[in-house]
Order: structure tokens, then sequence, then C-alpha cells
């Protein structure tokens, strides 16, 4: 067999397995030399320009064939360097031309062992190519946008699988709570209402915070969870939102399916607001997202099955960014809530002088219906939440012992203070929302989504 060809052969078996596809230009074998081209199948860059260490693994592959073709031609020239392949392919006929084979079988032997050793080096580099590739483009690429930006803008208008494998949303790495969430079901059951206490009454006793959620990223410091205590199909009561509210243009409202995604921090789906949302104030209800939207006093309603703004309306005289926030700032100067009786803005405006202003809104419309003014300062307050028409405060975002500090009832149009233990776990309280269907309140208390079950009493 030929020098030319044996070496052929045996380049063909080394790098069948690991490189593909392989090439041999067979003009150029006939002239009596080859020339070896190689191709790696990209484990998908084109989704990332910066795919760097892939160009070095092709320029290495690149490097490798010459030195292929060059050893190739050298060991041709070696072997034959007189004779034509297909005349030294002949019976050898003498002792000398026997001693010329037996050499070059030699080298070719030697070469054989080198190029196994530099296939393996070369498969080691390739898989670790490929792993960089990966890393790189999990941690740079950015999200993936659903659809158009005008489908961003006006929604998609239909429900599309989230894939997690093509986001690297740091929300996604949001930690799995330690309970199974059956469990906190079981425990949180005695704050459920039941045939017992079913009905509206005034807040007389609020248990310990439970963790349903934690976030692992800076975004998720404060943010705002809910649940639809009215929920229009699709979605069920099991549906939870969340908004991570770190950043200035916070547009992002995760949904999950039921409260083991919740825990695992793997959402359903991600949907686009068309405009941005500002603190932690928003409420789910009767299908709808009711937000503040940044930097102004106009509330939207953003559809959910949708996917767009269905309503919008100015609050007037509202506060705003930080004209009247909660104690804990975070321009949480709108705060809307729902209860037994419907959708409901906390705000305060200059006429009342930072005094908290409560109004009660129609959810179709975001028509303000009616007003009251309370003589309670929203800046002295931590957060509040309404519970069968009663406007309760809690008096720290942070102290351990906080408190349910005052009341407010809109039945009466008078205020009184209490002293319901409220345990700020985590000591940083950003949200408190109370679910008038879970009859638990809603919490983000530092990276932590949490539930407090709470007692009402008829009066
Ligand atoms: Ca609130």
């Amino acid at each position: 067999m030929p020098g030319t060809r044996l070496l052929l052969l045996l380049l063909l078996l080394l790098f069948g397995g690991g490189l593909a596809p392989g090439a041999a230009d067979d003009d150029g074998a006939a002239a009596g030399r080859c020339t070896y081209s190689f191709t790696v199948a990209s484990p998908g860059e084109a989704g990332c320009p910066e795919a760097g260490d892939g160009r070095e693994l092709r320029a290495e592959l690149a490097a490798l064939a010459a030195r292929l073709s060059l050893l190739e031609s050298r060991e041709a020239g070696a072997a034959a360097p007189a004779q034509s392949p297909r005349v030294q392919s002949a019976r050898p006929s003498t002792p000398a031309a026997c001693g010329d084979l037996l050499r070059a079988v030699s080298r070719l032997e030697e070469d054989k062992g080198r190029l196994e050793r530099e296939k393996e080096e070369l498969r080691r580099r390739l898989e670790s190519s490929a792993r960089e590739l990966a890393r790189l483009r999990a941690a740079r690429c950015p999200p993936r946008a659903r659809g158009s930006p005008r489908d961003a803008l006006h929604g998609s208008g239909q429900a599309s699988p989230w894939d997690p494998q093509t986001i690297d949303y740091q929300e996604l790495k949001s930690a799995r709570m330690e309970v199974p969430a059956s469990h906190l079901l079981e425990e949180t059951a005695p704050g459920r209402p039941d045939a017992e206490d079913s009905g509206c009454g005034e807040l007389v006793w609020v248990g310990e915070p439970v963790v349903f959620g934690q976030a692992d990223s800076i975004a998720g410091k404060y943010g705002v969870w809910m649940k639809d205590p009215e929920p229009v199909p699709p979605f069920t009561r099991a549906t939870t939102w969340r908004v991570d509210t770190v950043g200035t243009e916070v547009r992002q409202l995760f949904q999950y399916d039921d409260a083991e995604q919740f825990s695992k921090g793997y959402p359903a789906k991600v949907h686009i607001l068309p405009r941005a949302l500002e603190s932690t104030g928003a409420v789910v209800f009767r299908g709808g997202l009711y937000f503040q939207q940044r930097r102004s006093r106009l509330l939207a309603k953003y559809d959910l099955q949708g996917e767009a703004i269905a309503v919008e309306k100015e609050i007037p005289g509202a506060g705003y960014h930080g004209q009247y926030p909660y104690s804990w700032g975070g321009y949480t100067d709108i705060d809307l809530a729902v209860d037994e009786t419907g959708l409901w803005v906390i705000y305060s405006t200059e006429k009342a002088k930072g005094a908290i202003v409560l109004s009660k809104l129609d959810p179709e419309t975001l028509e303000i219906q009616r007003t009251w003014e309370t003589n309670i300062r929203k800046q002295s307050v931590a957060n509040a939440f309404i519970i069968c028409g009663v406007l309760y405060t809690i008096s720290s975002y942070t102290v351990p012992n906080a408190t349910v500090n005052f009341s407010y009832d809109t039945a009466t149009g008078t205020s009184r203070p209490l002293s319901i233990p409220f345990e700020n776990r985590y000591q940083y309280v950003s949200m408190v929302d109370y679910n008038p269907a879970e009859r638990q309140l809603f919490a983000w208390d530092s990276f932590h989504m949490v539930a407090y079950p709470v007692r009402l009493a008829r009066a």
C-alpha cells in the first residue's frame, strides 16, 4: 500500500469519530499530496456574537489540519523521492526497496502515535470550548424578546410557553424553598376562611410569616407578589404573579401556574408590560394587573389574557415618585389594594398635607367612586392594606417586632390606634397586601415572598 494512502487511511480512522465532517482532496491525492480540511459543528453560536473561543477553536483546528498536511507531504517525499505513488505501489523487488518500505512503516507508526495524542488533546479542547461557549451565552446573551417590539407594546395575544433554557434572567435562579408547598398550605390553613369564620370582621391577629418564594439576585431585594382573589379563566386561584421592582425600568411580570412553580422560581411565562411599573403597589384583580406607571400618577389596568393595557386613569392630585411614600421610601406613593368589597388606591395629596387618602375605584374604568381623607400621616407608617373596608397600617418595615398600629374605618370615617404584633422576620418589608380569598397578608421581606395568616373577629 502506498505511504500516502496508508496515511490517509490512518487519518480518516483517527478523525472519523471526533470531527465532522473530514475531507481529503482526491485530486490532490492523485498528484501525490493530500490537503485536509475540517469543520466543527458550532454549539449554536449564532444567537450570540461574542463566541471568541469558537474562533480560537477553529484557528486551532486549521493549524492542526496544516500540520497534518505538512506531515503527509514530508512522508510522501521521504517514502517516494523519485517514483510516482503508482509505481511505488508495486511489490518491492530488492532488499533496498524492502528496507525503505519498513522504515516508512516505522515512521508511520510513530506518526500514528503522535496523531493519536494530538487527537485526544483536540477532543479535550473541543469539549472545553463547547462548555465555555455555553457558559458565555448563558451569561451574556440578552433575553430574547417575545415577538416584535410591537408585540411587547400591545401583547402577543396568545399564551406562549416560557422556555427557561433561552433566558438567563437572574430571577430564574430563585432558590427552592426549604419546605414543600403542600406543607405550607396545611400550615396556613388556620388562616383561611371556613364556615365558622367566613364573613367580614375586624383584624385581631396576624400570624407568623411563611416563606413561599425566595429571590437570590439583587433584582429581588424588593418587589410585589400577588394572587387574584377573583381570577378570570384561564387563570386560577393558584396562579401566582411576581414583579421584582429593583431598577428604573420595571416591565417584567412573572406568571406561575401554581405554588410549586412559584417556589422554584421557574415562571410559566413572562409578560413584558407596555408601560414601566413603579414601586410595589400593584395588585391582580379580576384578570387584570393594576399598577402605577413610572414617574406618574397614572394608574393602568393590564389585561392578563389580552396582554395589553385595557384602561388608564390619572389619580387627581396624587403625589408620586417620592412625594408621599411610606416610611420605607421606594416611591411607594401610590399603593393599590383589594379587599372583599373591591379595588382601592392608597395615596396622599398636597391638599391632604401628606395624610393618607383612600379612594374606591371602579375596576373597569378606574374612575374614583368615593374618597376618604384620614388623619394618618403616610410617611409615618411602613405600609398599609385594607380588609373589609378598613385601612390598617404597619408601624415599621424593619424592626423585628412591629405592629399593626392604626386602623381607619371607611364606614364610620374614624381611625384608632392598634397594637397587633406584626413580625418583620427579614427586617425589610417593602410590600404588604391583603388577599381576601386567601385571607392572608402577602408581603415581600428582603428577598423573601411571605404570607401571614390573619384572624378577623366579627364586630
Ligand atoms: Ca400595600
